[in-house]
């Protein structure tokens, strides 16, 4: 009477050392403009498909891409804020 066994559950990908996102992302206000672009010191920002994506480890945070974007296109990204913490209790 051999048990049997489920089989064992391979290691899950790396999911959690994925990067952190990026300070700041463009949103689909986005106008194709490319003023973010030219402006951001660090060339954080590519073309990826029809949009543009911020590259969280060579993103800042200077914000400078959001001061240019004519059309309010890019938005911060808040930082993890505390949902469950309850400090009063
Ligand atoms: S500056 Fe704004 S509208 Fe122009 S490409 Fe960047 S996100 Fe798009
Ligand atoms: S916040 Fe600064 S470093 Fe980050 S994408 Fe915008 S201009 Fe570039």
């Amino acid at each position: 009477m051999a048990g049997v066994t489920a089989p064992a559950l391979a290691p899950a990908p790396a999911l959690a050392q994925a990067p952190a996102s990026a300070p700041v992302r463009v949103t689909d206000r986005c106008a194709g403009c490319g003023a973010c672009l030219l402006t951001c010191p660090t060339h954080a920002i590519r073309p990826a498909g029809p949009t543009l994506l911020v590259l969280a480890s060579r993103c800042t945070g200077c914000v400078e891409c959001v001061e240019v974007c004519p059309v309010d296109a890019i938005e911060e990204v808040p930082t993890d804020e505390p949902t469950d913490e309850l400090a009063d209790e």
